[in-house]
């Protein structure tokens, strides 16, 4: 008897448990997939179960998209969604979801809503409870990085810089003060006036790197003082051509803490040492940002030396 009891319980909760599972994978979703950013393999076989499998795809431009799919024999229905009709799309898409259908959402190369559009559409299905569930792979970000040579343990991705000259010096200034390596996507038209601009901003001795057409034909890595790359680059028209991430170490000797609380505890600093001598100001700025002290006693004496 207790053994069928025994036998009973474990069976019901194995039936129980096949509910749950039956439930969960009932669950609509949006998958984010990430497709190549140059050569067509680099793609994942689960992307590509998952692309095939969904009900509808939504593509930033589906006539660059479908070739891409065809290759690997997927035939989903593609919708377009671009950063123009994104924000008419949600809530279409929202309804879709949540009648009962899975999608996926593709952009033309590497991983969706980095520098391209997707943000609302993510937004909008977490706030209505919707599942969003990410198929990782290629990037242009951090295939670059990894080639970079420079420090990969803290940087920054900044995306694309402003278009005009002004207001793109205006946007490097702070970031030739960070420590961490920054990472920014640049187009041909502007690769040359970009780097102009950092060897300005950043000086000509800063250490970059420029990855250009990444897993393509004509791939280029570029390593070495800002100067040498831009004269590299004005003076090859070919190097002007492409896709390209500029990976720019960070300021050499600055202090290996966050950006956010490197900029705190400058700003701390500077009103201490105004009240304080350099020793004290250090202790106190360590006390508030719990850090090393002989860190904040470094900062403290090159912020009084500038
Ligand atoms: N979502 C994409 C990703 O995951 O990298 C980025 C899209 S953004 C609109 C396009 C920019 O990414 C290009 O202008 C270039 O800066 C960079 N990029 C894309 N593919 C690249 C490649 N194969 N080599 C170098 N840079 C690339």
């Amino acid at each position: 008897m207790a053994q069928a009891d025994k036998a009973l319980v474990s069976n019901s909760t194995i039936i129980h448990l096949r509910k749950v599972e039956f439930i969960m994978s009932s669950e609509q979703v949006l998958y984010i997939v990430a497709t190549p950013i140059g050569n067509r393999d680099d793609i994942s076989a689960r992307a590509i179960d998952v692309l095939s499998s969904v009900n509808r795809i939504y593509a930033e431009d589906t006539r660059h998209s479908l070739p891409l799919l065809r290759h690997h024999g997927i035939n989903t229905p593609v919708t377009a969604l671009h950063e123009h009709n994104e924000q008419a799309q949600v809530s279409g898409i929202l309804e879709y979801l949540q009648s009962g259908h899975d999608a996926a959402l593709i952009s033309d190369a590497g991983t969706p809503l980095i520098s391209d559009p997707g943000f609302r559409l993510v937004r909008a299905c977490q706030r209505a409870g919707v599942k969003v569930s990410p198929v990782p792979g290629a990037c242009a970000l951090t295939a670059a990085l990894c080639i970079s040579g420079l420090p990969t343990d803290r940087f920054q991705f900044v995306g694309f810089a402003p278009h005009k000259r002004a207001a793109r010096k205006l946007w490097l200034q702070p970031l030739a003060n960070l420590s961490s390596t920054q990472v920014l996507y640049e187009s041909p038209h502007r690769i040359v006036d970009c780097l102009e601009d950092i060897c300005e901003m950043f000086g000509m001795e800063r250490e970059l790197c420029v990855a250009r057409e990444l897993t393509k034909r004509f791939e280029t890595v570029l390593h070495g003082a800002a100067a040498h790359i831009l004269q590299g680059v004005f003076e090859d028209p070919n190097q002007q051509k492409g896709e390209f991430v500029i990976v720019i170490a960070g300021k050499p000797g600055s202090q290996a803490v966050d950006t956010s609380a490197e900029i705190a505890l400058d700003r701390a600093l500077e009103v201490l040492l105004q009240h304080l001598p350099v020793k004290s100001a250090a202790k106190a700025a360590a006390d508030i940002f719990s850090m090393n002290k002989r860190d904040a006693y470094d900062r403290a004496l090159a912020l009084q030396q500038k």
